[in-house]
């Protein structure tokens, strides 16, 4: 056959949850522009509202570390929509912080959103997807579930991202031979609010750009096709894979 056909996503229905902006915006917009009807998910309804309106798509609101939200929010879109097909996991948030003086709080907010909150939405996902007997997931990883970034600390951060690469795995595995593949994207740096601080520090600028092969951050639209590729059935035999994107970082 055709091989943009196998990239497309005509008929399918898609949720990315973090979509108002960042990585989430872009991805939205790929799987968009593959053909998908696709609802932004995000916690921040001003942005999530204007960014769907931009771009001729649909907003949802959720907090992903409530399960009871990520459930309505699922829901809402596999009623309106008649089925969920692929859902792409990406909300995060980091902290930066000596692991010494790290509070109780704020190790359980990284862990809260980042690797709980992808779980409930990953189950969400999963038990519509179960029903119809088909569907893929993306879950938004990072070279930092592979490598500790430096010189910031974030150990909650590099945790809860080596605990979503494992997370896929497991979930591919149970899920395979029931029609739903799951699968994540590991970006490296990226030129996103999340890195807008960091970028702005001369010193964390000067290792993440020099210890990137490519010497520079990617563009969020950089890290999209990937998504689109295991979403659709470009990606057929791929489960449980976890796809870095990162210029290059991890290979030094
Ligand atoms: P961003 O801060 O620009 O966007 C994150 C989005 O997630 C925002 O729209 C925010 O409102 C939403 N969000 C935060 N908490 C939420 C919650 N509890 N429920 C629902 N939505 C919530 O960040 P980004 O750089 O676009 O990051 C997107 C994903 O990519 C994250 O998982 C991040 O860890 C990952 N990532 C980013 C980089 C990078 O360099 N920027 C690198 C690797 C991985």
């Amino acid at each position: 056959g055709n091989l943009s056909e196998l990239f497309a996503l005509n008929g399918k229905n898609a949720v990315v949850t973090g979509g108002a902006q960042g990585i989430g915006e872009a991805i939205v917009l790929a799987l968009r522009d593959a053909g998908a009807r696709v609802f932004i998910c995000d916690i921040n309804p001003e942005v999530g509202n204007a960014t769907a309106e931009r771009h001729g798509v649909e907003f949802v609101a959720a907090d992903v570390t409530d399960s009871a939200s990520v459930e309505t929010a699922f829901e809402h879109v596999a009623t309106t929509a008649g089925s969920l097909d692929v859902a792409v996991n990406n909300a995060g948030i980091v902290h930066n912080h000596p692991s010494e003086g790290l509070a109780d709080e704020d190790w359980r907010r990284v862990m809260s959103v980042n690797l709980d909150g992808v779980f409930y939405c990953c189950r969400a996902a999963g038990r519509r997807m179960l029903q119809q007997g088909s569907g893929s997931i993306v879950n938004t990883g990072s070279m930092s579930g592979h490598i500790s970034n430096h010189p910031q600390p974030q150990s909650a951060y590099n945790t809860a991202k080596a605990g979503v690469i494992h997370l896929t795995k497991s979930l591919a595995g149970e899920w395979a031979d029931r029609g739903v593949r799951v699968n994540s994207v590991s970006p490296g740096y990226v030129g996103t609010e999340m890195t807008k601080r960091g970028m702005s520090n001369e010193e964390w600028r000067r290792v993440w750009v020099g210890d990137t092969p490519m010497k520079r951050v990617a563009e969020p639209r950089e890290i999209a096709p990937a998504v689109v590729f295991l979403a659709s059935d470009a990606g057929s035999y791929c489960t449980g894979t976890d796809l870095v994107v990162d210029g290059g970082y991890t290979v030094w």
